[in-house]
């Protein structure tokens, strides 16, 4: 299948990914009603909604026969188990919407980011480290979404997780929201300035100025 490099629409793709609890959902959802131009994609998954969740909102949800069903016709752009449910990104969304030049963010586990990695090493990606164990638990248990032997589970993912930070482009630490978020935000805007991005959103304004443009377009 071919692959489209999503710097040939001249807009950038970003992975996020954290332990749970770190508060990276609530980043992200922030840094979009900051900037509604970003597309967060929704992934599929087999692992049932939790309260409050809405079916194509948060998550395609589907069933395990479906989802490898999708995955045989090839569907994903890339695939991970996570804490013992499949989780996979849609090829054709995430492609329409880099092709349609959608700066677009994919939420998801080390597993699949370095997946992503592999297929475009222009990806920008971002770590979100919680302040510390123990911040990290408080906020696992006061989420009250999960049970007790959920909940220890993730915890001992946690640490999985961490210790594939360093594959990261970037860290940010988040212990103040409103600190985490303008970092965030200003990584986006940095990815957004990359002279291959600026050559293709600014064609006109390179020709004009005679730009020679030997960033691969
Ligand atoms: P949750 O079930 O708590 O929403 O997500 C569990 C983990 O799965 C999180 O680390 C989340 O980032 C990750 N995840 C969500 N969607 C995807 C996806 O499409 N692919 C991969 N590889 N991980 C995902």
């Amino acid at each position: 299948m071919t692959q489209i490099a999503p710097s040939f629409a001249g807009s950038s793709l970003f992975t996020v990914t954290a332990p749970s609890g770190a508060g990276k959902s609530s980043l992200l959802a922030a840094l979009i009603r900051k900037d509604p131009s970003l597309h967060l994609s929704v992934s599929h998954t087999t692992r049932p909604p939790r309260p409050g969740e809405e079916n194509g909102r948060e998550y395609h949800f589907t069933t395990v026969e479906d989802f490898k069903k999708r995955l045989e016709q090839g569907e994903f752009l890339e695939h991970a188990t996570v804490h013992g449910n499949y989780y996979g990104t849609s090829r054709v969304s995430v492609m329409n919407q880099l092709n349609a030049g959608y700066d677009t963010l994919l939420e998801i586990d080390w597993q699949g980011a370095r997946q992503i990695r592999r297929l475009f090493p222009e990806t920008v990606s971002v770590f979100i480290l919680p302040p510390s164990i123990s911040a990290l638990e408080e906020r696992l248990n006061k989420r009250g979404q999960d049970s007790p032997e959920i909940i220890k589970q993730r915890i001992e993912a946690a640490g999985e997780e961490i210790r594939h930070a360093s594959e990261c482009d970037y860290v940010i630490i988040n212990h103040d929201f409103d600190l985490a978020l303008t970092k965030l935000a200003a990584i986006v805007e940095t990815a957004r300035c990359r002279m291959s991005r600026q050559a293709i959103r600014n064609r006109e304004l390179f020709a004009q100025f005679g730009i020679p443009c030997s960033t691969g377009l």
